[in-house]
């Protein structure tokens, strides 16, 4: 048995990028915990979600542990910062926020629970958080810090594969059932420069059998998946094709795509 640690910054982000690895982990034996960074206080969120004198924090946990329940995740760790909202608003600026969080520290913690587990595999974010969002940046640099100080064998950058899902999205602009969705996604893409190309990728793990959970772990996080939201747009078929696999940069490594497992880096696929 290995053990695989996500670590993430807000509920709902292990869905995206992990989920599939997460079950298929679980699957084939394996531990598997969720380190959640922040309590995604600053989420937007459709009104009438909330029940009277929630917070958009206690919300958020109670799907976490739904969407955690789902993946079959053996440990859920809450690093309890506050959601950092976006680049220069007054949110950022919250003493108690993530990205205003000593990055030492916050890795000492995660240090603490790698060698609790005795972890063998550590998933973060690209350097660019997938989309700049401070959040994610800061779960790669804590991240580096807390794999490198406690020297486990290897940290992968979990992003989105851009080529392939720019590809994706410009042959769903033609289908007219969800074309504006796809449009906006594409859009999106480019202005954020999100995920990483292709070249620049280790591993693609197939994780199409899992689509089914996948979804329903999104629609657990119900704050975060409006009625109008592009996850509920997409039809389940179309759905299973575009996040049919999850995409790696092992760190270290050279670049190319060789591996479709995080536990055997090397299986030359
Ligand atoms: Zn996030």
């Amino acid at each position: 048995m290995s053990v695989l640690v996500c670590f993430h910054a807000h509920p709902d982000d292990e869905v995206m990028l992990t989920a599939g690895v997460m079950m298929k982990a679980k699957r084939d034996g394996h531990r598997v915990v969720l380190v959640t960074a922040t309590d995604g206080a600053c989420g937007e969120y459709p009104p009438g979600i909330l029940a009277e004198g929630e917070t958009l924090a206690e919300k958020r946990s109670k799907e976490l542990e739904a969407s955690a329940k789902i993946i079959g995740i053996d440990r859920l760790v809450w690093l309890g910062y506050r959601d950092s909202g976006m680049m220069g608003t007054q949110d950022n600026e919250n003493p108690s926020c993530f990205w205003q969080a000593d990055a030492q520290e916050a890795a000492d913690r995660l240090k603490k629970i790698l060698e609790e587990e005795s972890a063998d595999v550590l998933t973060i974010y690209d350097d660019h958080g997938g989309y700049g969002h401070p959040d994610h940046i800061q779960v790669h640099r804590v991240g580096v810090l807390a794999g490198e100080l406690f020297g486990i064998k290897a940290i992968y950058e979990a992003t989105l594969n851009r080529d392939r899902f720019l590809e994706m999205m410009k042959a769903a602009s033609d289908l007219d059932e969800f074309a504006e969705v796809a449009r906006e996604f594409q859009s999106q893409l480019e202005e954020f420069e999100m995920g990483q190309p292709e070249s620049l990728l280790t591993t693609a793990v197939d994780v199409s059998e899992f689509s089914g959970a996948k979804r329903e772990a999104f629609f657990a996080h119900e704050s975060q998946v409006a009625p109008d939201s592009w996850v509920r747009k997409i039809p389940e078929d179309y759905f299973k094709f575009a996040f049919a696999f999850e995409y790696f940069t092992l760190r270290g490594v050279p670049a190319g795509i060789r591996s479709n497992d995080l536990f055997d880096p090397w299986n030359q696929i």
